[in-house]
Formats: structure tokens, sequence, C-alpha cells
């Protein structure tokens, strides 16, 4: 569901079947951290990454025998995927063969400009698209100097460079992402690019960090910008199995009210007055949850202080008492359930809701 009528009109492109821009719902993106070089393994990572969410997924190309797995992955599992090259044009040549989707290059690095012209043509008899990736940690030399530091005019002029590069060789089918790892910039550069381009944006905040820094760093620097209705498509980045990402992308579209995907679980920090092992419950409803992809709201309470007030509110909740629970259905009580059934009876109560929504 889309709901953010103010976003910045962008042009629209394809990453295989995933529209990107000019209105689509805003893609979750994320990339493999297996090697390429392991079919098997990247093909499960593909395939778990899909299941939570995941619309396109990226794999790093560092070598012709990464490109030569990437066809066979590509064989083996549904989802757009997206060849990371740097480097060495023939690579991206070689993943467009491959059945690649889309590219992602720094053009500034991947040769000459005639290695350019090859795979701009390549991607355009193909209809592929290509991310410009401009990265805060390797802009072009000549604007290190002129600016003196990566900062977000910096990688602006970096990345207009390569459109320039791109559209002199009569290729539009361009998105482009400015990362950096400090937020600031991060924020400020795509505030800049977007006043310049119309082309899609693919949000990101680069080398993040472990669960709880690269979540916040991402939450506040992708999430400011998708508020300000600035972003096509994003990738959480984390220090973590990739399928973490998906989850933290789809919990900032939730609370952006942008897109909902998955069960919305409100708990509270428990207190003093919690007398139920308010932790264990949650996590174990989470776990026992965390296929759905509707979206229903849960309550899981503490106490009664709170507790009735936010059950009513939610389609299922519990507020918790001693050694017990109340549970509230569509606002209204149902019944006292003993501590060691709270468990099992939400989550029983949740799948047949969530039944009865999808049928
Ligand atoms: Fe404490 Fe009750 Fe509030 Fe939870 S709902 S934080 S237990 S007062």
């Amino acid at each position: 569901m889309q709901l953010n009528t103010k976003r910045k009109s962008t042009r629209r492109i394809y990453v295989g079947s995933v529209p990107i821009g000019g209105g689509a719902p805003i893609a979750v993106q994320s990339m493999t951290n297996t090697d390429t070089r392991d079919v098997s393994s990247t093909v499960d990572q593909i395939k778990r990454l899909a299941e939570a969410g995941c619309e396109i997924v990226r794999l790093a190309i560092p070598d012709q025998a990464a490109a030569t797995a990437f066809r066979e992955i590509n064989s083996l599992t549904n989802v757009p995927l997206i060849a990371d090259i740097h480097f060495d044009h023939r690579l991206a040549l070689a993943a467009l063969d491959a059945g690649a989707n889309g590219l992602r290059i720094n053009p500034g690095n991947i040769g000459d400009r005639e290695a350019v012209r090859k795979v701009v043509k390549a991607s355009k008899d193909l209809n592929v698209p290509i991310r410009i990736g401009v990265n805060a940690g390797s802009l072009q030399k000549e604007i290190q100097l002129k600016h003196g530091r990566p900062s977000s005019e910096a990688m602006v002029e970096s990345a207009l460079m390569h459109v320039e590069l791109l559209e002199s060789l009569g290729f539009d089918r361009i998105k482009i992402s400015l990362k950096s790892s400090n937020v600031i910039n991060t924020i400020k550069a795509y505030e800049l690019l977007s006043e310049e381009v119309d082309y899609p944006l693919h949000l990101g905040v680069t080398e993040a960090g472990t669960l709880i820094s690269g979540t916040v760093k991402s939450a506040i620097g992708i999430g400011s910008l998708l508020s300000k209705g600035i972003g096509d498509t994003f990738r959480v980045s984390l220090t973590r199995d990739p399928v973490e990402e998906v989850r933290v992308a789809y919990e900032i579209l939730r609370a952006l009210d942008l897109r909902h995907r998955g069960p919305e679980i409100i708990s509270c920090p428990t207190c003093g007055r919690c007398e139920i092992d308010l932790f264990g419950l949650v996590d174990r409803v989470e776990r026992a949850l965390s296929g759905i992809k509707s979206s229903p709201k849960i309550a899981i309470m503490g106490c009664v202080v709170n507790g009735p007030g936010e059950a009513r509110e939610a389609d299922i909740g519990i507020a918790g008492g001693r050694g017990q629970g109340i549970l509230f259905k569509k606002g209204k009580v149902l019944k006292k359930v003993p501590e060691n059934q709270l468990a099992d009876i939400l989550i029983k109560e949740v799948k047949g809701l969530v039944k009865l929504q999808e049928a």
C-alpha cells in the first residue's frame, strides 16, 4: 500500500519487473554477503531475502568466476538481480550476458570512455538500467582536490559528471545513489541531487554499522529523506545477516506509513508493575509470526496501566496481570488467559485473523 502522495516526481525505470520511481511503491533492496561463486549458499540467501520481502537483490561480481556463477544463480531464483561491478567493464558485460536485471557501477572506475560506451550499449540493447553508485570513500581525484573533502557537494558533482557521461552516450535508464557513512552528509547530498535531476534515487547510508547503530543511522538518514518525498528505492546496510536489513527497511516504511508488510507488534518496555515474562512472550510471538505478509496490529503490554488502552486499539492484544493476561480482539475483551498459554493463544488468534484477512 502506498500512502504518501507528496513524493518528488521522478522518471520510471524497471529492474526486471520491479518499477522504480514515477510514483511506484518504494522498493526494498538488499545485497548478498555470500561468496557469489558459491551458487548454493547465494541462492539460499536470495530465497531467504525474497521470503522476507526483498524485491531486488544485488550481488558482488568481483571476477569472471562470479559472473559465471551469476548465470546459474539467476536461473535458480525469481527476484530481479543486480550485478555490482567495480574496476573491470568486462565483468559488467559478462553479468549482462548472464541475465542481470540491473548494473551498479561507478562509471569512473570501470575503464575509459570506450569501456563505458560498451557497457552502456549492452545495457541499452537489453533494456537494463544502470545505477550510478557514488561513494564518499571513492570520489574521483580531481573532485577530491577541488572540494578538499568528500562533502555532499563533492558527491553530487561526481554523480552529475557520471550522469552527463551516460547521457552523452544516449543512455537514460539511470538511477543514482550517493552514499556516505556520515548521515548528515548523506541527507544533504540527496537533497541537493534531487533538486538537480529527476532520475530515481536509491537511498542508503553506507557502512552504517551493527544492528543498533546501523538501524539508527538508516532510520534517520533514509527515513528523513523518505519523509520529505525523496527516494524511490533503498537498502539498509548492516553488518549482519542481510535478512535483518529487509526487516529494518520495512519498519522504516511502516513508521512513515509508506508501506506495510508483516505484523506490527506494539509492546511496552516493562517496568516494576509487570508480572509476566513479557520479553519471552514478545520474542516467541514475533518469531512465530515472522513469515506473515499482512500487517495486523498486535499489542503485547505488561499490565493494566496502559495495556487495555493499547490492546483495544490493536487488532489483537494482551494486557498482562499477575500470572495471566486479558486477551482483547478488535477492541473487546475476549477472556482471561493463564500466562503459560498466552503465547499459544495469541499466535492462534493472530493466525486466524490473518487467514480471514487474506482469504
Ligand atoms: Fe509498565 Fe504496565 Fe506500562 Fe508496561 S504497560 S511499561 S508494565 S506500566
